[in-house]
């Protein structure tokens, strides 16, 4: 099985981002937690499904950061 499929399996199809604030929105991306330029590594413990409107803050805040040379 594929990363992308057994990480979608875990959690269940939804939004792990919106899962923890009470809204049930089906994911469609699996993103790194913590970004692998931060640290992260790519095990399946760091890495969750998400839907398009929170990966997108989320790769947005993350820019941000590593443009300012930040780690978050
Ligand atoms: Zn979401």
């Amino acid at each position: 099985m594929r990363d992308r499929e057994r990480i979608r399996q875990r959690d269940c199809g939804l939004c792990q981002q919106c899962r923890a604030q009470g809204r049930l929105t089906l994911g469609d991306v699996v993103d790194h937690k913590k970004p692998l330029w931060a640290g992260g590594d790519d095990s399946d413990a760091n890495k969750w499904l998400l839907c398009h409107q929170c990966h997108d803050a989320k790769t947005a805040t993350e820019a941000a950061i590593r443009a300012s040379g930040g780690v978050p």
